[in-house]
């Protein structure tokens, strides 16, 4: 189906594809060069600004409303597990929960140090200083975590978010276990920073923060386009890319939502994929041609390949001890102990961050007993009393999954957007060594559970097993070999000069702790070589 009937010419010095996270992190970088003309194309909408969004909340809160509405696109739904259907400014990171920790030196050497998966062709040292300056675009709170356990070139831009009375609690109890544990970094300001107010700490972040005080990418944007930056291009579906036969990518070819019988093509020096670990991967497998049926950057036919992510597993624990649930539930304390181990002699391979969170599961009032029973007036109180002279925590640990070549991203000929262009489809498969440790692995973080609510005292209530991969990557996995990787260690396509792929595809492997904070340093170091070549 081809209905674009005309057509416009926009030019510029880099087209970025995608306005998420990352995209934020490189326009970021690349707009302190004056002169450099940066173009951002987002297929979704703009998201509501700042001062609605108090507004917003409470429509939430009374009537259960979005607060994000047109955050995602009808017509995109794909099959196979999606993190999120959120397309729009700022993509997926509007509604994060801003929790970032750093990846571990380990994670960039697994077949080195563990005889599994592949390792990365930058090291941990690599990414440091980029790590920090991504944390400081977000304004990253955090506690340096013992540094045999947590290394950084240089402390974190925030403070900690200060630890709640019941996590104070709680990590008496896991330093009873032998688990050395922190206050998780967080993107949240622990005191006004860049400009947004201080997080006052009442976890309404989710689904909306109403006073700005979590990191979101629309910040750097309104600064961007305010300053005029960057300008950004909303509701604009990048189609294809195009190719000269020097291997040049000539131009982007895109269509507006709102009037998709116009063809608009994108030229610039640079092109910038930061569509994420969906859509950077489908651009570049939509974007065959007769001289490429691959698709671009896929001579080594991996495009598509190698998606990533982790599993985890997690338990509720009763303790003896009295906590008072709903003092900002959702931050956590969090240990990278069981990231930095040795390779066991047996072996077997297991990695795994740990979180412990308060939780109020089972803790609220109820109207019937145990054996459903009935029970009226001081009764209710009585048992609810009685109830809550112990905690409940959460505790929850990432595991490392290694990928298999067929975990991948391919088109569904089944599946057409508006353009008549066929979607893409996810599949994600473990490797074979993952596929013969998984039960032992789940087996040994829930043992680990039961050590941990023995050695406060306590018991394991239940426990259960994610079934998805969270935090997902890979698609264009970064290498030195254009036989077996996509881009080189800067984002670069082996294939072509002047295109780059940032961010979350270029992982090889997606580590076993939240990912995003990673996603960004990486783009903030791609970043560093786009500039060079405009
Ligand atoms: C509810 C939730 C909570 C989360 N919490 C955390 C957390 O606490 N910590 C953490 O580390 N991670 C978290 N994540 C994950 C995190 O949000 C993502 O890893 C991150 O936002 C991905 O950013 P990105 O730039 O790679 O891609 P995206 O956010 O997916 O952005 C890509 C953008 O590009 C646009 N685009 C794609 N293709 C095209 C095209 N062809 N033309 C035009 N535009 C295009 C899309 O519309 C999209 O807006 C969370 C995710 C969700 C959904
Ligand atoms: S706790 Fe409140 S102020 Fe802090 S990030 Fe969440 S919603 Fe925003």
């Amino acid at each position: 189906m081809n209905f674009l009937r005309t057509r416009r010419v926009i030019e510029a010095d880099v087209c970025i594809i995608g306005s998420g996270i990352t995209a934020a992190m490189v326009a970021h970088k690349l707009g302190r060069q004056r002169g450099t003309k940066i173009i951002v194309i987002e297929a979704g909408d703009d998201v509501p600004p700042l001062h609605q969004r108090t507004a917003l909340r409470e429509r939430f809160m009374a009537y259960d409303e979005n607060p994000w509405p047109n955050d995602h696109l009808d017509g995109y739904e794909i099959d196979g597990p999606l993190q999120s259907r959120s397309m729009g400014v700022g993509g997926l990171a509007m509604h994060w929960g801003g929790v970032t920790p750093r990846f571990s030196p380990e994670d960039f050497k697994l077949k080195s140090l563990y005889g599994v998966g592949h390792d990365w062709p930058i090291t941990y040292d690599d990414l440091d200083p980029h790590y920090l300056e991504a944390e400081q675009v977000m304004g990253i709170a955090g506690e340096q975590g013992p540094p045999e356990m947590d290394p950084r070139g240089k402390p974190f831009p925030l403070p900690a978010l200060p630890l709640t009375y019941n996590l104070e609690q709680l990590k008496g109890w896991a330093s009873k276990a032998g688990i050395a544990m922190w206050s998780q970094p967080s993107a949240k300001n622990s005191r006004p920073y860049d400009g947004r107010a201080q997080c006052c700490r009442n976890d309404t972040c989710s689904p909306i923060c109403p006073i700005g005080a979590k990191y979101s990418p629309d910040f750097t944007w309104n600064r961007l386009v305010r300053e005029k930056r960057a300008e950004l291009h909303t509701r604009t579906m990048v189609r294809r890319l195009d190719v000269d036969d020097r291997g040049r990518v000539t131009r982007a070819v895109a269509a507006r939502r709102d009037a998709p019988n116009t063809e608009i093509e994108y030229r610039a020096k640079t092109f910038v994929v930061a569509g994420g670990y969906v859509w950077s991967s489908h651009l570049l497998l939509s974007s065959r041609d007769a001289k490429r049926p691959q698709g671009l950057a896929n001579s080594s036919g991996l495009v598509g390949k190698y998606l990533c992510g982790h599993r985890n597993v997690q338990a509720f624990v009763s303790l003896p001890m009295k906590l008072y649930p709903g003092i900002n539930e959702q931050h956590s304390l969090v240990t990278k102990q069981f990231m930095r181990v040795p390779r066991r002699a047996d072996g077997k391979y297991l990695r795994h961050d740990l979180r412990i969170w308060e939780s109020s599961s089972g803790q609220g009032a109820r109207l019937r007993d145990d054996a459903g029973n009935l029970m009226l007036g001081d009764d209710i109180l009585k048992d609810w009393r009685k109830r809550t002279e112990t905690g409940v925590a959460r505790v929850r640990a990432y595991y490392d999954v290694i990928p298999d070549k067929s975990s991948e991203l391919t088109l569904d000929a089944t599946k057409k957007n508006a353009w008549g262009d066929p979607l893409p489809k996810l599949a994600f498969r473990d490797a074979p060594e993952s596929v013969a440790l998984r039960s032992w692995s789940e087996d040994q973080l829930r043992a680990l559970f039961e050590r941990m609510a023995k050695a406060g005292g306590g018991t394991v209530l239940r426990s259960s097993v994610d079934n998805f991969q969270d935090h997902p990557a890979g698609g264009c996995r970064m290498g030195n070999d254009p036989a077996t990787s996509v881009t080189d260690s800067w984002g670069r396509t082996h294939d072509h000069e002047n295109l780059f792929v940032v961010g979350a595809p270029t992982c090889v492997t997606a580590s076993s702790c939240n990912a995003t904070l990673t996603f960004c340093a990486l783009s903030l170091r791609s970043a560093e070589q786009i500039a060079k070549s405009v």
